[in-house]
């Protein structure tokens, strides 16, 4: 195998808080070990359109703490073709770049499995996403932040609640999966939880509020984005159609779930996610992405991170039945 002295990183897909700590801790081991590291500005649209430049020790300096990616990133619908990623792969050969390290999501693995079977260029990949939708790995960079925020806007929500004797219905993100919806309705409380690993779910939410709300007044209902009957707002009104004399109302959290300085949590396993995925390059590895799995750092094929499901632990489900 072809010895590894140049690499790539880039962040592709949503942004994640903590991208940028594993931008940094990419930059600083790969430097650490000899290896000259560039940056791929907006994912694979920079790839393509060559905007790839060399990354100092300096220039990761201050950023461990910031949300978002310096990087930038971007969805790139060139890429889904041949042509596009044949233009990305002569873009990395134009800067001499021997490996890439890729920070995002499932949509991104997907990019990075099929460019290096039609390329010969090794891919490590680092799930970055609030989703923590990703099989293969205990935690995404970015989902405990994410949780984090969900959780203190959710309890400023409680206040307002309580005070009204009001059920609040809130949205959070989570189009095909339901941890951020789960975890953090554990975390607030939540007396229901619509998460779209469940169908059928609103019978439960109708028999709460027949039998608990009458009593209890106020209520959070958790509703992940991707709730087959169509997400808070829709469900909402269908519930006030059905319990006329409750205040019930809706809220969206939308994009300030994403934002925001990285927690303690998400900075550490992008630190050492980011260490990993360069020592396993100069391994000669590829096309695998560096997950954590009970607290230790495990690598797994990028294909079955793709092609498997994360699933969510339902027992989780029934617990909030237990304690609402
Ligand atoms: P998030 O979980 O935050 O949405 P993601 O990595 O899953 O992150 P996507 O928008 O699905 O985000 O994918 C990011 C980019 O990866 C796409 O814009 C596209 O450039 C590339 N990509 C995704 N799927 C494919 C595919 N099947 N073939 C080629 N490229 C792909």
């Amino acid at each position: 195998m072809k010895e590894i002295k140049k690499i790539g990183v880039l962040t592709s897909g949503g942004d994640a808080p903590g991208m940028n700590a594993a931008v940094r801790a990419v930059v600083r081991t790969g430097i650490y070990n000899g290896l000259e590291v560039y940056g791929i500005r907006r994912g694979y649209q920079g790839m393509i359109e060559g905007e790839i430049v060399l990354l100092d020790t300096d220039s990761v300096s201050g950023i461990i703490h910031l949300g978002g990616t310096i990087l930038q990133t971007a969805r790139c619908k060139e890429f889904f073709s041949f042509e596009g990623r044949k233009k990305a792969y002569e873009q990395l050969m134009l800067s001499g770049i021997d490996a890439v390290i890729i920070i995002g999501g499932d949509g991104s693995f997907t990019g990075a499995g099929i460019m290096s079977k039609e390329f010969d260029i090794p891919f490590i990949g680092i799930p970055g996403t609030i989703d923590n939708d990703l099989y293969g790995t205990d935690y995404t960079i970015g989902f405990d932040t994410a949780l984090n925020t969900v959780v203190q806007a959710v309890d400023k929500i409680h206040d307002t609640a309580t005070s009204h004797g009001r059920i609040f219905f809130v949205e959070v993100m989570g189009k095909e999966a339901g941890f951020v919806a789960l975890q953090s309705g554990i975390a607030c409380g939540a007396e229901g939880i619509l998460i779209p690993e469940e169908k059928g779910d609103l019978n439960k939410i109708r028999k709460y509020l027949t039998d608990r709300a009458r009593r209890k007044k106020s209520s959070i209902i958790m509703v992940a984005e991707g709730e087959d009957e169509g997400g808070a707002i829709s469900i909402a009104n269908k519930m006030k159609e059905e319990f006329p004399d409750f205040d019930i109302r809706t809220t969206i959290l939308g994009h300030v779930q994403r934002g925001g300085s990285p927690s303690a949590f998400d900075r550490i396993i992008a630190s050492r996610m980011g260490k990993d995925a360069v020592e396993a390059l100069m391994d000669n590895q590829k096309s695998i992405m560096i997950g954590v799995v009970n607290g230790e750092i495990v690598h797994v094929p990028l294909s079955k991170t793709v092609k498997l499901h994360k699933m969510v632990n339902m027992e989780l489900l029934e617990m909030v039945d237990i304690l609402s």
